[in-house]
């Protein structure tokens, strides 16, 4: 990058590096700009380019150059646009990916930016809540989701995206892995929120929900199968020893008996609601669907979805901070 030191409408150009210097990314670019726009804009900037660093202006009348070889060059564009007021240049709110959304975002963290997105952050969450629902889970997506929240400060779409990485995250070794082939950890390549551990802890909540109607109902089998007959109306006895002999032997093909502490529950919690939602073969006696209705309500209000949880008080701190610089608060 090429600062400028004169006040006028840059005119952002590209330009592969010849020399020789390495960079992180792909590729490299020259921008001609205005330094003290940059400057203007940026704290972290002024300090960089008028600090005293080996970034300053150089003494000796020679070529400014600052190398930031850790940024890449598409989303510097974009944002070197937006400070030098060429909005024309960026793209259209709902013609940005999420992907390159992510990439602005990293860089508008580090440079202290996020209230220069003042005029697209609204449109841009509208945009992600949109796309978070219909979206399927391609690799690190609803990590970089997240981050972009985290920046923008939207809390409730915050807490909705960690919420279902929790619930879609499996255990290996005190590590959480979102894909079994190929496997890759959380938030491989992309930045994590401050969370201090929230992730797997909710994680192990949402397991922690579902298990505990299974204990209680082993606890006391004999009283758990008096409410099943009371509860259905059923006057044949061989019906709840049909419901207590069938979960056993469903959970027993469902790797889930004997019962285990929740942190011992390796994967995916929305995979274990499945398993007992869709996949537990309880029966009863022919026709008692009242029966078999009844044994499934010991879930009623421990489901996924009915979970509560609540963020840390430095998250929310720093959510409404973020909210106020990109101006949804
Ligand atoms: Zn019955």
């Amino acid at each position: 990058m090429s600062p400028k030191d004169v006040e006028q409408p840059t005119t952002a150009k590209t330009t592969s590096d010849h020399s020789g210097n390495s960079h992180k990314h792909g590729t490299s670019a020259t921008f001609l700009v205005c330094s003290k726009a940059l400057a203007r804009a940026s704290r972290a900037w002024k300090c960089l380019l008028y600090g005293g660093f080996l970034e300053s202006k150089p003494a000796d009348g020679s070529q400014w150059t600052v190398r930031l070889p850790e940024d890449k060059p598409e989303p510097m564009t974009v944002v070197l646009h937006l400070i030098h007021g060429r909005f024309r240049h960026c793209p259209a709110t709902d013609k940005i990916t999420v992907e390159q959304l992510y990439e602005i975002k990293v860089l508008t963290n580090k440079y202290g930016l996020t209230y220069r997105l003042r005029p697209w952050a609204q449109a841009w969450v509208r945009e992600l809540k949109a796309e978070a629902k219909t979206r399927n889970l391609l690799s690190g997506f609803l990590e970089r989701c997240l981050w972009i929240t985290w920046e923008l400060g939207d809390e409730k779409l915050f807490k909705a995206l960690a919420e279902r990485i929790a619930a879609k995250s499996y255990d290996d070794d005190g590590r959480l892995f979102c894909h079994l082939l190929p496997k890759e950890p959380r938030f491989e390549g992309v930045l994590e929120p401050d969370m201090n551990g929230w992730i797997p802890e909710t994680r192990i909540r949402m397991v922690e929900s579902l298990l505990p109607p299974l204990r209680d109902f082993f606890a006391d089998p004999l009283a758990a199968m008096e409410a099943l007959r009371k509860g259905g109306r059923c006057a044949d006895s061989n019906c709840s020893i049909l419901i207590l002999g069938s979960l056993l032997k469903s959970l027993s093909q469902l790797q889930l008996w004997p019962l285990r502490r929740a942190s011992a529950y390796r994967k995916r919690p929305c995979l274990l609601e499945w398993d007992i939602r869709q996949r537990l073969d309880i029966r009863t006696q022919k026709d008692h669907d009242l029966c078999r209705k009844v044994f499934f309500q010991i879930w009623d209000g421990k489901w996924i979805g009915n979970h509560r949880t609540e963020l840390g008080n430095s998250v929310k701190k720093h959510l409404e901070s973020q909210r106020e610089q990109s101006g949804l608060a």
